[in-house]
């Protein structure tokens, strides 16, 4: 499963969008992540100073 943005937590700060290998997020007014793109590295989830990303099993 490709990592999921929580919309209630996630402030739009931008910090994942540096640390994806992918570049598989971009910013509205919260991340997105595309779902082709992401391989479930983790890197966003340990980046988000709000714990907003989570990768579900
Ligand atoms: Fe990018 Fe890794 Fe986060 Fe997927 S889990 S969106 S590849 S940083």
């Amino acid at each position: 499963m490709p990592a999921v943005v929580n919309k209630d937590e996630c402030v739009g700060c931008g910090a994942c969008v540096e640390v994806c290998p992918q570049e598989a997020i971009t910013m509205d007014d919260i991340a997105i992540i595309d779902v082709n793109e992401c391989i479930d590295c983790g890197a966003c989830v340990d980046e988000c100073p709000n714990g907003a990303i989570t990768i579900k099993e």
